[in-house]
This record gives C-alpha cells, sequence and structure tokens, in this order.
C-alpha cells in the first residue's frame, strides 16, 4: 500500500516514514499544503496524512479542494487542536479520520490499518490463494505450514496481486502501488521482482503469477 504523509515538522515527518515503513508500507513525504495536493493529484495513493496546520496551504483547504477535484483517497487528519469544532470542520471537509498531536505509533498504525481496510471493497488483513496465506498484520507469508521468507518489497508486490486477482496489472500501476517516488527504478525493476517472488513462491504459485505479453501480471489462481 503507498501512503502519503504531509506534515512540515521535518523530524515527525522523518520519522513516522521510518516507522510506517517498517511496517511495509511505501510512503511519500510532502512538507506544506501546496506540495501535498499537488502529489495528491498526480499519483494514486491508497491513503493521505494530512497535518492541518501546514505552510503555504491549510490541511483543510486541501482536503477540501482534494475532494472537489474529485480525490476520492482516505485522508487521516492530523492535529495539534483538540478542540470540538476543529474535528468536525475535519470532517466536514472530507477528511475520513483524525488524530491529535501528540499521538503514540501503535495509535497512528491502529487508524492507518483502519482506514486501509475500510474502503468501498472491504479489505481482509488476511489474503488467501489455496494453501497461501497472506497475513498483513503479522507479514507473514505462508504456503501450508511451511513460512514463505520474502524481502519487504515482495511482500507488497504479492499482497497487491493477491489484492488484486484476475486484473491485468501494468507495470507502471505495480510501481505506483508498491514504490515510492524516491525509489531507484529501472525498466526492468518489476520484471525481477516478479521474477525472484516466483522462484520464492514455486510450483503453481509461480504459476499463478501470469505474464500478460504487452501488458503486465495477473495473479489468476
Ligand atoms: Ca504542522
Amino acid at each position: 500500500m503507498r501512503l502519503l504523509l504531509v506534515e512540515d515538522e521535518a523530524k515527525l515527518n522523518f520519522s513516522i516514514k521510518k516507522g510506517l515503513e517498517q511496517k511495509g508500507y511505501a510512503v511519500d513525504s510532502a512538507f506544506d499544503g501546496e506540495e501535498g495536493e499537488l502529489f495528491a493529484k498526480n499519483q494514486d495513493y491508497d491513503l493521505v496524512i494530512l497535518d492541518i496546520l501546514l505552510p503555504k496551504k491549510d490541511g483543510l483547504t486541501v482536503c477540501t479542494d482534494l475532494r472537489h477535484a474529485g480525490v476520492h483517497v482516505p485522508i487521516l487528519f492530523l492535529t495539534a487542536k483538540d478542540a470540538l469544532e476543529d474535528k468536525v470542520v475535519g470532517l466536514d471537509s472530507g477528511a475520513d479520520d483524525y488524530l491529535i498531536k501528540p499521538f503514540a505509533f501503535t495509535e497512528l498504525l491502529a487508524r492507518v490499518r483502519a482506514l486501509l481496510r475500510r474502503p468501498k471493497t472491504v479489505l481482509p488483513a488476511v489474503l488467501k490463494s489455496h494453501e497461501l496465506t497472506l497475513d498483513t498484520a503479522a507479514q507473514t507469508v505462508q504456503i501450508g505450514r511451511s513460512e514463505v521468507s520474502l524481502t519487504r518489497r515482495e511482500f507488497q508486490l504479492l499482497e497487491y496481486f493477491l489484492r488484486n486477482k484476475n486484473t491485468v496489472l501494468t507495470r507502471e500501476q505495480i510501481l505506483d502501488h508498491v514504490w515510492d517516488m524516491a525509489a531507484d527504478t529501472f525498466s526492468n525493476t518489476v520484471d525481477a521482482h516478479v521474477k525472484n517472488l516466483r522462484k520464492k513462491l514455486k510450483g503453481a504459485y509461480a504459476g499463478y503469477l501470469q505474464t500478460v505479453r504487452g501488458m503486465g501480471y495477473r495473479y489468476t489462481d
């Protein structure tokens, strides 16, 4: 899952980004409202974490403008203010949830998971394909009872495939959801990771991950 974090306090931005990445999310950082809005409009994020007090453009306005522009990504507000009015204003502007600063990282993580799970098509925490199970909370993949050891990126890649079974995913879509903007990617990045993933999955599961000529990849079990 790919997240956008809009937070002007550099230290806080960095520590949240790092924490989320350790949990397997791809995270892009923006440091003011205008930059955040631009990123959110141009990239296909699964969730935006948006601070309210931001330079250039405040989070509430960014949220309202994004909704008007037809961007329906879930938005989690961060706010130092805890007045009730602000909460109400925040949710009126089209945000999905809010978190009051200072907060514990575990609390942020719980809200992020809840929002990612909430969408129209309910996103389950455990994904299955026959005997294969991918547990997004425990960050484990098992085939039957034996654990498959994947890198963080391979895990994210497999999660993305399992969430989009029977759908052809282009390399661009895969890059957008599994890699953050700052990552060094090359024209063969996706292919190389798919190849490694197939090697680790082996047998039938490797076969389920099909190459669709001239288009991309599709997981069909
Ligand atoms: Ca701020």
